[in-house]
C-alpha cells in the first residue's frame, strides 16, 4: 500500500509531493512550497499509511530554499507521531545530483501508521490558547481588528495602562514571516515568564503574537511574496491591513505608557548556527536611528546568554532589496515613536553544534524579557 501525504491542515506546506516504495523502505519526496512568494523554506506534512517500515523523506527543492543548499547539513526538523510529542530528527544528508543540485534526506522510523513532519516546532493558536492557559489572570486577549482575510487579529495585554502614562512600554510582535517559528517560541517563553517577572504597574507589555495570521493558518512562509511581505509593508499609510491594525494599536500602547522598546521575533536563514542576532538598520537610515538601535542591542544582549548570541551580535545588512528602507517595523516605530526596535533572529536548528528544544527557545525568551525589563529602568 502506498502512503498518502497530507498538507490540508492549519501550518501543512509542501508540494510537488511523490510517493515510492522501495524493497526496503518508503520515500516521500516533498518540496517546501513558495505559495505565490519568492522565498520558500518552511514545510510540514503529514505521512499516512506508515507499516513500520523506515521512510526516506527528501526535500528536493532544497537549493531553492532560503539559506539552505549544500550548507543544509545542519537543519533538524521535527516530527510527531498522532498522540506524541516533537522530536528532532538526528542527522541530515545532503545529496548531490549529477547535474550539482542539493536534496536535504531525513529518515523517520515511524513507530505509528502516520506522522508529521515539519521544518522546525510548529507554533499555532492552539499552542499560544495552552500557554495562557497556564499563565491564569495575568494575559487579557483581545482582537484588535481582522486580517487581510478577515481573520480576528489579537493581541495580548497584560494590563491596559494609563492616560497620562505612568508605566514603561514594551510592545512584541511576532510572526511578520509566517513560517518563522522559533520566534514564537521565544516569545511563548516570554508570556510564560512574565507572569513571575514583570509587574504591570510598572511594564505595560503587550504582543501580537500572529502578525501574518493568514499566513500562519495556511502554511505561507511569508517571507518576501509579491508585491510585499509585512515587515516591508510600514510605509505611510500601510500597504498591508494588518500592519494598519498592529500600528493603531502601537499607537494605543504609546500613549498609555512611557514607550521604550519595540521586539520583533523572526527566524533567520535555514542553516545559521552561530547564535541568535539583531538586525539594525541599513545605514541609509538617519545615524540616530542606527546608534539607538545598536546601542540597544548591546546592552540587551549583555544581560542574554553567551551560549545563544553570535559573538558579533548586531547585524547591519547591506544586501540587495527591492524595498524601500523606511517600509519596515523598526524604521516606522522610530520614525513615529522615537524609540528603538529591535528585530532578533533565532535559528531553527541549533546553535554552534548544541540542538535547540522548545525549552531553550523559552529560556532565551524569558532572559529576554529579563534583559528588556532592565532596559526600561535604565
Ligand atoms: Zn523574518
Amino acid at each position: 500500500m502506498a502512503l498518502e501525504v497530507r498538507t490540508d491542515f492549519p501550518g501543512g506546506n509542501a508540494c510537488a509531493i511523490e510517493t515510492a516504495a522501495l524493497p526496503e523502505r518508503d520515500v516521500v519526496r516533498f518540496a517546501a512550497d513558495p505559495r505565490g512568494g519568492t522565498e520558500a523554506l518552511w514545510f510540514w506534512i503529514r505521512i499516512e499509511g506508515c507499516t513500520g517500515r523506515p521512510v526516506e523523506l527528501v526535500l528536493t527543492n532544497a537549493d531553492t530554499c532560503l539559506g539552505f543548499g549544500a550548507g543544509g547539513r545542519t537543519t533538524r526538523p521535527v516530527y510527531r507521531h498522532a498522540s506524541g510529542d516533537w522530536e528532532r530528527v538526528t542527522e541530515t544528508e545532503i545529496r548531490e545530483l549529477p547535474d550539482g543540485q542539493h536534496e536535504a534526506v531525513w529518515v523517520v522510523n515511524p513507530r505509528a501508521s502516520s506522522f508529521d513532519f515539519a521544518f522546525c516546532y510548529p507554533y499555532l493558536p492552539e499552542d499560544l490558547a495552552w500557554t495562557l492557559s497556564e499563565c491564569p489572570g495575568y494575559w487579557h486577549e483581545a482582537a484588535i481588528g481582522v486580517t487581510q482575510k478577515g481573520r480576528p487579529l489579537t493581541h495580548l495585554a497584560n494590563a491596559f495602562g494609563n492616560e497620562p502614562a505612568q508605566a514603561a512600554g514594551i510592545y512584541v510582535i511576532a510572526r511578520q514571516h509566517a513560517g518563522e517559528t522559533p520566534g514564537s517560541w521565544v516569545l511563548d517563553g516570554i508570556l510564560r515568564h512574565a507572569r513571575r517577572a514583570v509587574d504591570p504597574a510598572r511594564v505595560l507589555l503587550w504582543a501580537v503574537p500572529f502578525a501574518h495570521l493568514d499566513g500562519v493558518l495556511e502554511g505561507d512562509y511569508g517571507k518576501d511574496p509579491f508585491p510585499y511581505d509585512l515587515n516591508r509593508a510600514w510605509t505611510r499609510p500601510p500597504m498591508r491591513h494588518e500592519v494598519l491594525v498592529i500600528q493603531r494599536d502601537l499607537h494605543r500602547w504609546a500613549r498609555r505608557c512611557r514607550p521604550a522598546l519595540v521586539v520583533d521575533l523572526h527566524g533567520p536563514g535555514a542553516a545559521e548556527t552561530e547564535g541568535a542576532y539583531f538586525h539594525l538598520p541599513r545605514p541609509s537610515r538617519p545615524e540616530e536611528h542606527v546608534d539607538a538601535t545598536r546601542a540597544a542591542a548591546l546592552f540587551i544582549r549583555e544581560r542574554l546568554p553567551a551560549e545563544f548570541i553570535r559573538e558579533q551580535p548586531d547585524v547591519q545588512a547591506t544586501y540587495a532589496s527591492r524595498w524601500s528602507d523606511g517600509g519596515i517595523l523598526s524604521s516606522y516605530v522610530w520614525d513615529t515613536l522615537g524609540i528603538p526596535s529591535l528585530c532578533l533572529e533565532t535559528p531553527y536548528a541549533q546553535i554552534r553544534g548544541r540542538v535547540l528544544s522548545r525549552e531553550e527557545y523559552r529560556r532565551l525568551g524569558a532572559a529576554l524579557l529579563d534583559a528588556l525589563v532592565a532596559f526600561t529602568q535604565a
